[in-house]
């Protein structure tokens, strides 16, 4: 018996999974990297592919979706999108389950929400998941922080949130334009200020741990995201939550519920 947790195997451009981890139920969001690194990941957790009864598509980009399935063909496991997601994801051999972008619905003994982000991509949601009173919400990839996507996250014991860039950084650094404005438009991704702003609207006494997802390597550093989300939630006289970064292609954590 353990506690439930939550463990980054891996964020950012280069592979995205999170692991969320519970005595009966365990789910991976998003499989962005290869089976065999899948495997090794969730080892160092004490998990393995046995352990996994669904895997969770956020939407169909493949630093999010690379693994999906070889991961779930091979060891019979259920992978859950949207409509959009799932038509713009190589699935074949899998058991492809869809969803609703906005709804709920059950794995195991957890409780599962849908909201919907603004991405580039055909139907991307993030996902609130509910075990005996406990909930974890994860958004990653997103252009910008909408009341839907407060009103998925609010309430939750742990909030998993992109902080992808820095905006001087961006704006500054060596992208070409096009490029630039890509990602910070209202389609792209998320930045450090968006990101903190969105927790400090979120964040509540029920709120323990806020964890930093999808940091750029090239736009951003783990200090900056730091530094904009702790002025922006630790700044009032209330909640006092844990921030984490997550170091990019790396796995972090576990962060316990
Ligand atoms: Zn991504
Ligand atoms: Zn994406």
């Amino acid at each position: 018996m353990h506690r439930p947790f939550v463990a980054v195997l891996s964020s950012g451009s280069c592979g995205n999974s999170i692991l969320f981890r519970s005595n009966e139920t365990s789910v991976l969001i998003d499989a962005g990297i290869s089976c065999k690194e899948m495997e090794r990941r969730l080892s160092l957790f004490g998990a393995e592919a046995q352990d996994i009864d669904a895997v969770l598509l956020t939407h169909e980009h493949t630093d999010h979706n690379r693994g999906a399935k070889r991961f779930c063909s091979i060891h019979d496991i259920p992978v859950f999108g949207t409509e959009g997601t799932l038509a713009l994801t190589p699935l074949e051999g899998t058991d492809a389950k869809t969803i609703e972008r906005h709804g709920t619905f059950g794995v195991g003994n957890l409780s599962i929400r849908t909201f919907p982000v603004r991405h580039l991509a055909a139907e991307p949601v993030g996902y609130s998941i509910a075990l005996d009173g406990i909930r974890a919400s994860i958004a990653s990839d997103l252009g910008s922080p909408t009341e839907e996507v407060l009103k998925g996250m609010r309430g939750s014991d742990l909030v998993m949130i992109e902080a992808n860039y820095d905006e001087d950084m961006l704006m500054n650094g060596g992208y070409p334009y096009f490029l630039k404005t890509a990602i910070a438009g209202d389609h792209g991704h998320l930045s450090n200020e968006d990101a903190g702003r969105l927790c400090s609207e979120m964040t509540s006494e029920r709120t323990k741990q806020i964890v930093l997802l999808h940091l750029s390597k090239d736009n951003n550093t783990v200090d900056l995201a730091m530094e904009a989300v702790e002025k922006r939630v630790l700044c009032g006289g209330g909640a006092r939550p844990s921030i984490a970064p997550t170091e990019h292609g790396c796995q972090n954590g576990p962060f316990a519920l």
